[in-house]
């Protein structure tokens, strides 16, 4: 008897209709996420990464949103559930930490008072026990002082501070399944640092399943175990975390990589970026969307990257018509795999 995962989207496809056309957003994406586990998504903006976790949340507008495919989570259909069921699990069994924690918390009310309204709305606890799990949740998260500060308001706390009363915030019902959103983009790399530990800490805590989404692959490297890299609203290589990024195989996952600093690199060294800029999802290219900045096209045969879109095997793999000698090959070469586009 096969068991289904805990988080599991089945071909979702996102369209927003727009006055210029329609914006295929997320383009035919599949992944599963169990309980315990990290998945960390990364991309360059537009890349469709958010818009796919905004879905599973269900926060879209209908009205100018199409939705296709299949989301469930803990077996309840996510897609074609009604408000009132994606209102109740929303802050209860899934949660969201967004980016900047400015614009999520309100500057009107105290930050105990945001952590505590969710946890009354959810349990109906009173106001006392509310209050009470607000400071226990400060404290969770490493707020010293978190008895005093639970009455200050959100322009009272620093940036990093501010992000940890959001995660307190977000986890105060204790959801199973948790979508961080850029969650340390805010921040210096030593609060970013903690506030991943944090993550980390938390979920071996609670078994909580956690999507991490990020532009940064440094970011996810460290706090996912399976890595989805996305581009132009589809996944375009997953596996487990080091293995991707030990054995990469897809054009675009290498121009991500050369773009990102590394602690062997001399200061004078130049870092790449991925050359040209990501594709209209108004009208996306056709063959493989990477192709227009992808070096490696007239290494596969028939003029296949411009006219047949590469499909994403199951597991472990890359949506990419190289062969796997070819990518040893650019790998062997010890050449830092530079797309070159056309
Ligand atoms: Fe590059 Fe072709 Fe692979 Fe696309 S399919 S990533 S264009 S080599």
């Amino acid at each position: 008897m096969t068991t289904q995962p805990f988080l599991s989207v089945r071909d979702l496809r996102v369209r927003f209709r727009t006055e210029d056309g329609v914006v295929r957003a997320v383009d035919g994406l599949s992944f599963d996420l169990e309980r315990g586990r990290t998945l960390g998504i990364v991309g360059e903006s537009g890349s469709g990464k958010s818009v796919t976790n905004l879905t599973v949340l269900g926060l879209h507008d209908p009205r100018t949103t199409e939705v296709v495919g299949e989301i469930t989570l803990d077996g309840q259909e996510l897609t074609t559930a009604p408000e009132s069921v994606l209102e109740k699990l929303r802050g209860n069994k899934m949660a969201m930490i967004f980016q900047d924690s400015l614009t999520a918390l309100s500057p009107y009310y105290t930050v105990g008072r945001q952590i505590a309204e969710p946890f009354r709305k959810h349990t109906g606890a009173s106001r006392r026990e509310a209050r009470s799990r607000a400071v226990e949740m400060l404290e969770k998260v490493g707020i010293p002082h978190a008895r005093q500060r639970v009455d200050d308001y959100p322009h009272q706390f620093s940036g990093g501070m501010r992000q940890r009363a959001m995660i307190a915030m977000a986890l105060v019902c204790d959801p199973e399944l948790l979508i961080a959103d850029e969650p340390t983009t805010a921040l210096d790399v030593t609060v970013q640092a903690q506030i991943l530990d944090l993550l980390k800490d938390l979920q071996q805590q609670t078994g909580s399943a956690i999507v991490l989404i990020s532009h940064d692959l440094g970011v996810v490297a460290n706090t996912a175990d399976e890595l989805l890299v996305m581009y132009a609203g589809r996944a375009v290589e997953r596996g487990p975390v080091r293995e991707v990024l030990r054995s990469p195989r897809h054009p675009y996952t290498w121009g991500l990589l050369g773009s990102m600093p590394r602690l062997t690199s001399s200061v004078t060294e130049p870092l790449t970026p991925i050359p040209g800029t990501p594709p209209s999802l108004l009208a996306p290219p056709p063959g493989c969307p990477f192709h227009p900045r992808c070096g490696y096209v007239t290494a596969v045969a028939d003029d296949a990257c411009r006219t047949a879109r590469p499909e994403l095997p199951a597991g472990r793999g890359a949506a990419c018509h190289l062969t796997p000698e070819q990518r040893r090959t650019v790998l062997a070469e010890q050449i830092r795999p530079r797309p070159g586009g056309e």
